[in-house]
């Protein structure tokens, strides 16, 4: 699943993220709530993973705000261990689930899981096809004209993430977060060796290429 994690104790952050991509997740990191809200806006998540006490804006008003604007994409409120007037304010703002800090991992993925079935059950795409261009979410596969592409993990990260962004652009560190989940500014040439050889891959001896260079600011798949 697409997650998005909202947490603003980056260490804790960075820890379920990797819990999280050990279980086949692709996870978003967003740091406050103003940054939250606008990653949840802008991308088609899965799952939304909101903690209450955020710098900006806190979970309530951001979980509220999506509601307001038709969003509808599962949340999981982290709410403090005693916060019980928090979960009531969080569920009355349209929060699905709620899970007490600390938690334990294993609970944390069994109430993704299970909040997971329920959107799953309403639209998950099972793929994301840009022309013919298509990724096969559950079998991690591509193929493009109905042939198949090879592609690491990585390149496959990538590639969903440019698909799920199809036709907007997506910048050099927003790649870079999503692909190793850290600020690496010195170095976005990363960035351009792995599109780079995606590419190669997915345009090289096509009539059309899909994958477009946006000059000083990013890529973008599609039109
Ligand atoms: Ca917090």
């Amino acid at each position: 699943m697409y997650v998005l994690l909202v947490e603003d104790e980056r260490r804790l952050a960075q820890v379920v993220r990797r819990v999280l991509e050990e279980e086949g997740h692709t996870v978003d990191n967003a740091y406050d709530g103003e940054e939250g809200l606008a990653m949840a806006l802008d991308a088609s998540h899965d799952i939304i993973v909101l903690d209450i006490m955020l710098p900006e804006k806190d979970g309530i008003e951001v979980c509220r705000e999506l509601r307001r604007k038709r969003v509808d994409t599962p949340v999981l409120l982290l709410t403090a261990l005693d916060g019980v007037e928090d979960r009531v304010r969080g569920l009355d703002a349209g929060a699905d689930d709620y899970l007490p800090k600390p938690f334990a991992f294993q609970e944390l993925l069994a109430r993704l899981r299970a909040l997971g079935r329920r959107k799953v059950q309403g639209r998950e795409p099972a793929e994301l096809r840009v022309d013919n261009l298509a990724l096969d979410l559950r079998r991690r596969r591509a193929e493009r004209s109905g042939k198949t592409i090879e592609l690491s993990p990585k390149e496959f990260t990538l590639l969903e993430f440019l698909m799920r962004n199809e036709g907007r652009v997506v910048t050099r560190s927003q790649i870079l977060d999503h692909l190793w989940g850290y600020d690496y500014e010195s170095d976005s040439n990363l960035v351009d060796v792995y599109v780079a050889y995606l590419r190669r891959k997915v345009d090289r001896g096509h009539g059309r290429q899909l994958i477009r260079t946006v000059r000083g600011i990013g890529y973008a798949l599609g039109d």
